[in-house]
């Protein structure tokens, strides 16, 4: 449950319109064919935090380069979190975003672990909207479309010596998403990583950081070279983790749904979504570690019957085959991913009734 703290005042946002802002006609444009992550908004929000003061000098202002102290601690030692949120545009042109607080206490599990200070709840939320109220008209309305949310956290404090910094910077920045699969989804080949680990027992897999996502690029790119989509991570036991920027699902001929649980994978939101309009249907969810072993045994005897990936840049991906240095093993195809996949996103552009109160309006 999320506990809102009704003692804690909102921020007084100052906000300074960008004068630069694009016009309507190029927002038009832009918004055409946003792609993913490269467009952004006029505007960002920023607000300061600091060991003595808290949180400070709340500000929506035109989005551009932040001027940083060569020194900054992020630049060093990585100390950064981040989040990653969409809003929708529903039919009557009213804006909403899907389960924030979910986010919210996300980051400031984060937070913890990367020993940065926790943002309230209400304070993040409070950003989502402040951005809003100034860029609400960057939220397209076209299909699939939708307003990726970026908050993020990092140590600006100039010193070299190694502790939690005590200057800290929060930021919220967006940017227009395209359909994420141009022409229908297409299931993606992934390359299990024999060579590298993205997390280990007690590290940071647990926290959005971008620690984790440095360390993926390399297998990334070897997944690439061996024409993948993406890199499946396992533990130190054989246990299969994630995709490192997506959790993985999997369906048995039974009805179960299985998908790896332990403290070194990011929790998804939209994982759990998912998993919850299942059990709706009647689905038995189990949430535990699946060696590599079981899903080969599981695919070979037919017990496992769909295979699929999950996070909210691209909501559902189904899983084509798996890819090691001996070969390609074809993973089964199913409809259920794809099915909850169609629920999730009438629920979250407002096509379908939100049984479980998982929107939030953002621009009322
Ligand atoms: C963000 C993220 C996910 C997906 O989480 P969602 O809340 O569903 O977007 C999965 N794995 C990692 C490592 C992530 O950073």
């Amino acid at each position: 449950m999320t506990t809102i703290d009704t003692e804690l005042a909102p921020l007084d946002f100052a906000v300074t319109k960008n004068l630069a802002a694009k016009s309507a006609a190029e927002r038009e444009e832009i918004l055409k064919n946003p792609g993913f992550g490269t467009v952004f908004t006029d505007h960002m929000v920023d607000v300061c935090w600091s060991a003595r003061g808290g949180w400070h000098r709340p500000r929506v202002q035109p989005y551009g380069p932040i001027a940083l102290d060569p020194a900054a601690a992020v630049l060093h030692y990585g100390q950064e979190i981040f989040e990653g949120i969409k809003a929708y545009r529903h039919a009557d042109g009213s804006i909403h975003t899907f389960r924030p607080q979910k986010n919210a206490e996300r980051m400031q599990r984060s937070a913890r672990r990367m020993a940065l200070p926790e943002l309230p709840v209400e304070y993040f939320l409070q950003s989502l909207r402040e951005l809003v109220a100034v860029d609400g008209a960057w939220v397209p309305s076209g299909d699939d479309q939708s307003l990726y949310l970026r908050p993020f956290m990092f140590a600006k404090e100039a010193f070299l010596g190694v502790r939690p910094a005590e200057k800290v910077a929060y930021y919220l920045i967006a940017s227009p998403a395209g359909s994420y699969f141009k022409g229908g989804m297409k299931p993606v080949r992934i390359w299990l990583s024999e060579t590298y680990a993205r997390a280990g027992k007690g590290g940071t897999g647990a926290a959005k950081t971008g620690g984790n996502y440095a360390s993926s690029l390399l297998p990334q790119a070897e997944a690439y070279e061996k024409g993948c989509d993406q890199v499946v991570f396992l533990d130190q036991d054989g246990n299969v983790e994630e995709l490192g920027g997506m959790n993985v699902v999997f369906v048995f001929k039974d009805g179960r749904i299985v998908t790896p649980q332990s403290d070194s994978i990011l929790e998804g939101i939209t994982r759990d979504s998912l998993l919850q309009l299942a059990e709706d249907r009647g689905h038995t969810v189990e949430r535990r570690p699946l060696s590599l072993q079981e899903w080969r045994d599981g695919v070979a005897s037919g017990e496992i019957v769909e295979v699929f990936a999950c996070g909210t840049a691209a909501v559902v991906t189904p899983i084509g085959a798996l890819v090691t240095a001996a070969g390609e093993e074809p993973q089964p195809e199913g409809d259920l991913a794809l099915s909850l996949r169609e629920e999730l996103t009438d629920i979250q552009y407002g096509r379908r009734e939100d049984k479980h109160g998982w929107l939030h309006r953002l621009d009322a």
